[in-house]
């Protein structure tokens, strides 16, 4: 008997939804893919629209007026998220790769008849 009573389907989901990395999300203002912004180490890490960070950017260094700089404010803004999560960890990715592999072999035997095959419960 397994220490944790939750069902093989539940566990791999739980692993999943910690250790599969994060699949970062498209800008809601312009579509660009969000990126890691740069940060000082820790979590949660930053992600936002990098077209949005360098119109802002840009519009601070040029002294833009208010309504551009409200602009580049928001569509940056829209785009912010941050991540809590720690990073996925691909080798336990891999090893529930494996284990689906195996159970997927074991689930299907090639010879049903051969009690060998047959996992011992
Ligand atoms: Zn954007």
């Amino acid at each position: 008997m397994y220490a944790n009573p939750i069902s093989d389907d539940e566990l791999l989901a739980k692993l999943r939804a910690k250790y599969d990395r994060t699949v970062p999300g498209h800008c809601p203002h312009c579509g660009t893919a969000v990126t890691v912004d740069e940060h000082k180490g820790g979590y949660p890490l930053p992600w936002s629209c990098p077209v949005g960070l360098k119109a802002l950017q840009d519009a601070r260094a040029q002294g833009a007026d208010e309504p551009t700089l409200e602009a580049a404010q928001a569509h940056w803004q829209a785009s912010r998220w941050e991540d809590y999560r720690r990073v996925g960890d691909r080798r336990v990715m891999e090893l529930i790769e494996r284990y689906e592999q195996l159970r997927a072999q074991v689930g299907t035997p090639a010879t049903p008849a051969d009690a060998s095959a047959t996992p011992v419960a």
